[in-house]
């Protein structure tokens, strides 16, 4: 059999400098590697803000029904979806594009917007991939810390902003702390900031908050600030494995996206299942109810135990395991549940534990008692 070779020869071939500086994604272990790694036959994984549920039912109907249509390219403007999501939260088409997964569209901002030198403000810890795009570029992320127990500190993001600064990013509910930025404060932010800087507004967890004052950005978009809103299929829709998500904001910010995006970025399976997903209530329903009821055994659960958390809007928590948080998770780890310790966050005495079914946060518990 062919056995390709190593070469030794030393190439000279170089990349491109902010290449550098780029720290690579490190997401949660699959299932199918712990359970190769561990030798073990259950495993359950609360380490990616997965929706336990599964996938919209009606989304897997739609892409079952379409597989025949496979040798055709996807519609490059994604029209249907377009149209689609437009109905459902009062939007004109041209107000939105539909990206593979929301992490595209954060690196198609990123492309768009950002010069070598400029700068993006972003409350920290945060979702990496606005550093990612920023450095991609050769762009800076400063980061601003959150005030006690995670709250947003929208006066500190005000004064980190420089005439370099492009971007401010933030996610609402975060990840990885479950806070909110309440809706005066986002209004407060956005109408202090100078004109020329665009706020990237992830809410890609929106679905799950429960608090009153909080708004999902797309008031703002259709009042014409120069915000882009997030939204992903990946995480209460349950396609994060299709990869579909999109952003909504004033029509000049979406035509200046759809310059860089490649023609053909959300393939045809990932249109059609987002398209009946998003009209599908009852499963949207189903998992915004499980995810409250979820949190609540958490929280109750946690604190028997004598661990602290941070209230969450979102469908994970951040647990406060202590100075031993890495063995903890380790420990759990070879029982079989994969959680997300929050080392790479700086939080080294946290882990993100994402909201499973009853049954799954049941073991979850059970597994930390023992
Ligand atoms: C999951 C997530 C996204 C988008 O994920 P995709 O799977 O790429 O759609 C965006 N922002 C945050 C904060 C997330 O957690």
């Amino acid at each position: 059999m062919f056995k390709p070779m190593p070469s030794d020869r030393l190439l000279e071939v170089e990349t491109r400098q902010a290449l550098g500086k780029l720290k690579p994604y490190s997401p949660g272990k699959p299932i199918w590697e712990v359970q190769q790694e561990l030798g073990l036959d259950r495993v359950i994984k609360l380490a990616s803000n997965e929706n336990p549920l599964g996938a919209s039912p009606k989304a897997l109907q739609a892409v079952q029904r379409f597989l025949p249509e496979l040798h055709r390219y996807p519609d490059a403007q994604a029209v249907n979806l377009r149209n689609a999501i437009a109905e459902r939260i009062e939007l004109v088409p041209e107000q939105l594009i539909v990206t593979n997964g929301g992490d595209e569209l954060l690196t198609l901002i990123s492309e768009t917007f950002l010069e070598v030198g400029d700068e993006i403000v972003a409350p920290s810890p945060t979702f990496s991939e606005y550093e990612f795009g920023a450095t991609l570029m050769g762009a800076v992320t400063v980061p601003v810390p959150f005030a006690e127990g995670f709250r947003f500190d929208i006066d500190a993001v005000l004064s980190a902003v420089t005439e370099r600064t492009k971007l401010v990013c933030i996610c609402s509910p975060n990840n990885p702390t479950g806070t909110y930025l309440p809706q005066g404060e986002l209004r407060r932010l956005l109408d202090s900031l100078p004109k020329r800087v665009l706020v990237v507004y992830d809410a890609a967890y929106s679905h799950y908050v429960t608090a009153e004052d909080y708004s999902d950005g797309l008031e703002f978009v259709r009042s014409g600030y120069p915000v882009i809103v997030l939204q992903t299929f990946s995480k209460i829709f349950g396609l994060a494995g299709i990869r579909v998500g999109f952003g909504a904001a004033p029509q000049d910010i979406i035509s200046s996206i759809l310059r860089v995006k490649e023609p053909f970025n959300v393939n045809a399976l990932a249109q059609v299942a987002a398209a009946a997903a998003i009209t599908d209530e009852d499963h949207v329903r189903a998992s915004r109810q499980m995810n409250t009821e979820g949190r609540a055994q958490l929280y109750e659960a946690l604190g028997k135990l004598g661990y602290g958390w941070t209230e969450s809007m979102s469908n994970f928590v951040l647990v406060h395991f202590g100075p031993d948080a890495v063995r903890i998770c380790e420990r759990l780890l070879h029982k079989g549940i994969v959680v997300r310790y929050s080392g790479m966050w700086g939080l080294t005495e946290y882990a993100r534990v994402s909201v499973g079914t009853p049954e799954e946060n049941r073991l979850f518990i059970a597994a930390l008692l023992e």
